[in-house]
């Protein structure tokens, strides 16, 4: 239960909190202080320097085990609606924040949110679909909507390997800013629907823009889309996923009790980050950093996207897929 809670904090934007030893289990204060022993250190710190002078060491060299499967689901998944739409065979009908596939109603949570809100009374169909959305990603891991079937997280993944390139040059920078903006901007979205009767947020959701620009056409919204993009080359790395989208916060609430996570391994950690710097939101992998895992083994927090890049960058197969409450990897 602990653990939830703080994995809810973490996604409302609360620091990864400082552990007192009493809060350490027993196994992972031997494994902290094992590590720190001359010898251990000596060994762990070679190794990071081997791993380090690999020729091929760059941020395009981690394998693309998870990304390749990630990126053939988001691509299905929206032509899916693309080729409903343009062939008429009514599969899917919609777009991918409302629809009905094959007659049955699907709403994507956030925007059942908005139009209740907006509406002020509950559409039967509207609950139908979004239970029937929310038990389908709540088994899978909550926010892996975002990483396998976004189409924003595809563009803006690709824009973020432009922007790690041009950064890599002095050509881009990254803007810290304060992840509690993300939990601001949610309830003002919420407010705006309620106090205006418009769904303002879909106005401006990149994720919806993109769903109908594929599949009735573009339109010029996508400027709106472009501007994001351009925001997150130059200036703050995903900026839109990781300080404002509220679709992907709603579905971390789900995450944060998802059968499907992300194991962590104390024993097989070098803690040399790797992971951290490829991940989207970076604080969840806080417990990979020296001496700051409270067990030894951990599930990553709620905000995690189940993208998979963690698993493909660390070197020694420290994070894994797992099932809770089974000993079994993927
Ligand atoms: S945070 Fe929003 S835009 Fe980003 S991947 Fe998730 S749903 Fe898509
Ligand atoms: S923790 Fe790993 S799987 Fe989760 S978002 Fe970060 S990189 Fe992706």
């Amino acid at each position: 239960m602990r653990g939830i809670v703080q994995s809810i904090k973490g996604l409302l934007g609360g620091a990864p909190r400082k552990l007192s030893q009493d809060q350490i289990t027993e196994a992972a204060r031997q494994l902290h202080k094992f590590k720190r022993q001359p010898e251990e250190r000596k060994k762990r710190i070679a190794l990071i320097h081997e791993e380090l002078e690999q020729p091929s060491y760059s941020f395009t060299h981690y394998s693309f085990k998870w990304r390749k499967w990630r990126w053939t689901s988001i691509i299905l998944i929206n032509m899916l609606f693309v080729v409903s739409f343009h062939f008429d065979v009514q599969l899917v009908e919609g777009a991918l924040t409302a629809s009905r596939f094959v007659g049955f109603h699907m709403a994507d949570l956030n925007s059942a949110l908005q139009i209740t809100l907006a509406h002020k009374h509950i559409v039967i169909n509207l609950v139908i679909g979004t239970v029937t959305v929310g038990i389908l990603w709540w088994l899978v891991g909550g926010r892996a909507f975002c990483s396998w079937a976004c189409p924003y997280h595809l563009v803006s993944e690709w824009a973020e390997m432009v922007h790690l390139w041009m950064a890599g040059k002095g050509w881009a920078s990254d803007l810290p800013l304060d992840r509690r903006m993300r939990t601001v901007l949610y309830v003002i979205f919420a407010m705006l629907a309620l106090g205006t009767g418009y769904t303002v947020f879909e106005a401006i959701s990149p994720v919806g823009i993109l769903s109908r620009a594929l599949i009735y056409g573009a339109g010029v919204a996508l400027i709106w889309v472009g501007l994001l993009l351009s925001v997150e080359v130059f200036f703050i790395r995903r900026f839109w996923c990781r300080y404002v989208c509220p679709i992907g916060m709603t579905y971390g609430f789900l995450g944060s009790v998802a059968p499907l996570v992300i194991e962590y391994k104390l024993e097989d950690c070098l803690h040399e980050g790797e992971c951290r710097q490829v991940c989207l939101v970076p604080h969840v992998l806080e417990m990979t950093k020296k001496s700051r895992a409270e067990d030894v083994t951990m599930s990553v927090g709620a905000d995690c996207t189940r993208c998979g890049m963690c698993i493909e960058a660390c070197p020694t197969g420290a994070l894994n897929f797992k099932i809770r409450g089974t000993g079994g990897l993927l």
